[in-house]
């Protein structure tokens, strides 16, 4: 037989196939023309493979979970009833589809302090102003960063220092014009300070690394910026587990350039009062729900995405699109359960707008099971994007891209507006996700995101303007589809090419990629090992 006879072959199988999924998908003309790309494609697609996108492409109710999440329970915020009820909602959908054990599991350890485990606190937003009071008297729109602190009744009057760099070094340079200021973060790189792997391999630091710093160096308070346009002040925690020193508020950019203008003509007195609450003893809860795999169903792959938002907002982008796409990937492969070699585990975590919180309670709440984990998947912020930008980024093994770049290719790119997702690489992990207390007990580690192509895609997460409308209906749809089809495929791998790294090994590499100075910065250096 020559090459095009077997190809002719193929997509005849390939078409029967279709149409047995289009039958039992009620396909429409738009899902026939995805069919007939599945057709002209050279892909190694098999008939599961075909039935789950197909499900998904058709009978997708990830639109539809979005809305009731952020209009049914609001921004889901830390340890509120909100919270418990979107995870009891989410819980209920998992057992609906046919998951087994699902459930809203609570936790409610760890805080971190002095080196030591302590009980969750919880934090409410109160009020916060700043006012320029030299050298013309402005008040500005400003709200409280998460898990700062309060000031006094007068509040903190100093002097505005405005940092230029975003780097250690130039923190280190400076430290000693930083002493008793209000350090204004005006550092613009990236739409809401979120670097790329490569900005951050250059040493640029996080909101939460810069607060670390600012507050070791004697700064008075913290003003954060938003990168985007939109006159919106963002929110984003300044510690993770525990509450600030600081004062730390945060102004749109809009405001950020009028403090900028001032300070080029001399110098600028601004006060900051903000009152929030804060007390030990929360109780919150992760969503999980699991699909057994038939020969080894001890083994797992677990895929996770927070759920909560921030209070300011519902959080759609961040992150009730990424718990959107785990759920309709899990309704989707729910009907193979029993056919995988493996187990796929299926979370949903609370509290990461805070510090991780979930995550790393879950971790904790499951330290014997975690050398089972072969793989985890972190979906924050998968599916936001319309087009082009779903992405795997991976931090070590090598062995793990490489792997994944190969997996994807076999299922291909089946929409006119899809790309293969794309795999990064890079030699350092971001550490504020909910990858990162599996990564730091030597789980192999990847988070499938969008890197939007277009910023508009990404101009909204941590303010008030993260909403429904942001969030691409087809962008959760496909991200949807990618995640299924590779959970299907990592939980049926005979062996995973990839081990757990011993954890005396990661911390090498923290401590020689200067990951560990961040980390000690962010007062959270190995907190995730102390239980
Ligand atoms: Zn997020």
């Amino acid at each position: 037989m020559n090459c095009d006879t077997s190809k002719d072959a193929l997509r005849g199988k390939r078409s029967t196939m279709i149409t047995e999924a289009a039958t039992s998908a009620r396909m429409n003309g738009d899902n026939l023309y995805v069919c007939s790309q599945v057709l002209k494609s050279e892909m190694t697609l098999d008939n599961r493979d075909i039935l789950i996108a197909g499900e998904i492409i058709v009978n997708s109710e990830a639109s539809r979970n979005l809305s009731a999440l952020c209009d049914g329970f609001g921004s889901r915020f830390f340890a509120t009833k909100e919270e418990k009820d979107a995870a009891e909602f989410m819980a209920a959908k998992l057992r609906r589809y046919g998951l087994q054990d699902a459930k809203a599991e609570p936790y409610a350890h760890f805080g971190w302090k002095d080196g030591k485990l302590i009980d969750l606190w919880s934090w409410k937003r109160g009020t916060a102003s700043l006012e320029l009071l030299k050298p013309v008297y402005r008040l500005l729109p400003c709200i409280s960063l998460a898990n700062a602190p309060s000031t006094s009744e007068e509040g903190t009057t100093a002097e505005v220092y405005c940092l230029e760099a975003g780097t250690r070094t130039y923190l280190l340079d400076n430290k000693d014009k930083i002493k008793g200021k209000l350090v204004l973060d005006g550092t613009y790189t990236r739409p809401n300070g979120h670097w790329t792997p490569a900005e951050i391999d250059k040493g640029n630091l996080y909101r939460p690394t810069i607060y670390g710093y600012l507050q070791e160096f004697g700064a008075s308070g913290f003003i954060y910026i938003n990168r985007s346009y939109g006159d919106l002040p963002p929110t984003g925690a300044v510690r993770f587990g525990l509450i600030g020193e600081i004062p730390a508020c945060g102004i749109s950019r809009e405001s950020s350039q009028f403090i900028l203008r001032q300070l080029s003509d001399g110098p600028v007195a601004a006060n900051l009062k903000i009152k929030n609450t804060y007390a030990p003893g929360a109780t919150s809860y992760n969503v999980v729900g699991d699909l057994p795999g038939h020969e080894r169903p001890e083994e797992l792959i677990l895929v996770g995405g927070h759920f909560d938002g921030h209070d300011i907002s519902v959080g759609a982008m961040d992150d009730a699109a990424g718990a959107c796409v785990v759920l309709e990937a899990a309704r989707a492969l729910a009907k193979y359960g029993g056919s995988f070699r493996r187990s796929i585990r299926f979370c949903c975590f609370a509290g990461e707008e805070l510090g991780l919180n979930g995550s790393t309670g879950y971790v904790l709440n499951h330290v014997d099971e975690i050398k089972n984990i072969k793989l985890m998947i972190n979906t924050d912020m998968a599916g936001i994007s319309a087009k082009t930008g779903h992405s795997f980024q991976v931090c070590g093994p090598q062995e793990l891209a490489s792997y994944l770049e190969k997996i994807l290719n076999e299922t291909g790119s089946f929409d006119r507006e899809w790309e293969i997702p794309k795999i990064t690489y890079s030699g350092r992990l971001r550490c504020h996700s909910d990858h990162w207390p599996f990564y730091v007990m030597g789980v192999p580690t990847v988070h499938f995101l969008d890197v939007p192509s277009d910023p508009i895609d990404e101009l909204y997460s941590h303010t008030t303007a993260d909403t429904v409308d942001k969030v691409n209906a087809k962008g959760i749809k496909d991200a949807a589809v990618i995640l299924a089809l590779v959970l299907a495929r990592l939980a049926d791998e005979e062996e995973m090419p990839v081990k757990h790294t011993p954890v005396d090994r990661i911390l090498e590499a923290l401590e020689k990629d200067g990951t560990a100075e961040i980390l000690r910065a962010e007062k959270r250096w190995r907190r995730e090992l102390s239980s």
